[in-house]
């Protein structure tokens, strides 16, 4: 139905009409990891495949945008107007995938984008372990079946452990316990995790391939060390920036200064914070444009996925979708 719809206001020219309404305000676009197997179907939103990413920027390029950098975004607001078309491609935690999945798309057709990551699972090279879990649990849909040689039978009397009741255990277990569990799991399965460190899957980049792109042009940006901001205190927000600031620096030579929001979420009282560690701007996860009203520190973006068609994905850019949406608003508001 949805698809009947956009096609039939494309057909009537309102997508053209809506590019043009919404010209002077920027897209910001958020993409994440790309899949190696199966990780798509898992996940849409989180692994792409490349095949999607390719075609997205092959739209891009058709549609004539010219992706430019945070800085220019950031230099345009300063000047007091966005300039029109303006357009900023951002990637989300820094998926090993990346690299051969999206750079030779972006590559071809010279487009800036910006990489926000989380240093702590490329420092600690081995698989991210939630993620993992919930993956290894979402493929072979049974419970995992403990033995007496589990380094998890000292800590349960359970003999059967679905997913929730591995991660709190795990969680309070510790981190030291994530990669014996998740070979013990990923066995159980009939997995083999080196090949999962061997093709990227769920994994993160490596130092020298985070380094490698940065001098490829990638902008390396902040996502926080270990993927979390909103649920801490003051200090530990700040630390948790500083410590992943100090790590793009090492690995790049550059000082970032522009913020992911760990899962777009945050506190209003943690804007503060940013300012006062110099950061231009900060994105979240609410999809939408980018108006000359939002905070910088509070930017919108549009979060593209496995599952979003085509159509779809030229009626969020065409700003269609933010007509529709502030006019559903508006009605509601007004019945
Ligand atoms: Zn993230």
């Amino acid at each position: 139905m949805k698809l009947f719809i956009l096609t039939f206001c494309k057909w009537l020219g309102f997508f053209y009409l809506a590019s043009k309404i919404t010209a002077r305000r920027p897209r910001i676009l958020c993409y994440h990891g790309i899949a190696v197997d199966d990780e798509y179907q898992f996940s849409p939103g989180v692994f792409m495949r490349s095949s999607t990413f390719a075609r997205r920027m092959a739209l891009l390029a058709k549609w004539g945008y010219k992706p430019v950098s945070l800085d220019e975004l950031f230099q345009q607001h300063q000047a007091g107007q966005y300039k029109k078309n303006t357009l900023v491609i951002t990637i989300d935690d820094g998926w090993a995938a990346i690299e051969q999945g999206m750079l030779p798309a972006l590559k071809k057709y010279g487009f800036n984008a910006t990489l926000y990551l989380s240093s702590y699972f490329v420092i600690n090279q081995r698989p991210v372990f939630k993620l993992s879990c919930y993956y290894l649990f979402w493929k072979y849909k049974r419970p995992f079946a403990l033995t007496d040689s589990s380094c998890l039978t000292p800590h349960t009397s359970l003999k059967q452990l679905n997913i929730n009741d591995l991660l709190p255990l795990a969680a309070e277990l510790g981190s030291a316990y994530e990669q014996p569990i998740l070979t013990e799991l990923a066995a159980y399965f009939g997995e083999d995790l080196a090949s999962w460190q061997h093709s990227g899957k769920l994994m993160f980049l490596t130092p020298e391939k985070v380094t490698a792109m940065a001098a490829r042009g990638l902008a390396i940006e902040l996502h926080t060390h270990r993927h979390k901001f909103s649920e801490l205190t003051s200090d530990d927000a700040v630390a948790e920036i500083i410590e992943n600031r100090q790590h793009i620096n090492q690995l790049t030579g550059k000082n970032p200064q522009h913020f992911c929001y760990p899962r777009g979420e945050y506190q209003q009282q943690q804007l503060s914070l940013l300012s006062n560690i110099q950061i231009k701007t900060a994105t979240t996860t609410e999809n939408e444009l980018v108006s000359k009203h939002n905070h910088l520190l509070c930017l919108p973006r549009l979060v593209d996925s496995d599952k979003v068609s085509d159509l779809e994905f030229e009626a969020e850019l065409t700003g269609i979708m933010t007509l529709l949406r502030s006019a559903t608003s508006l009605l509601k508001r007004g019945g």
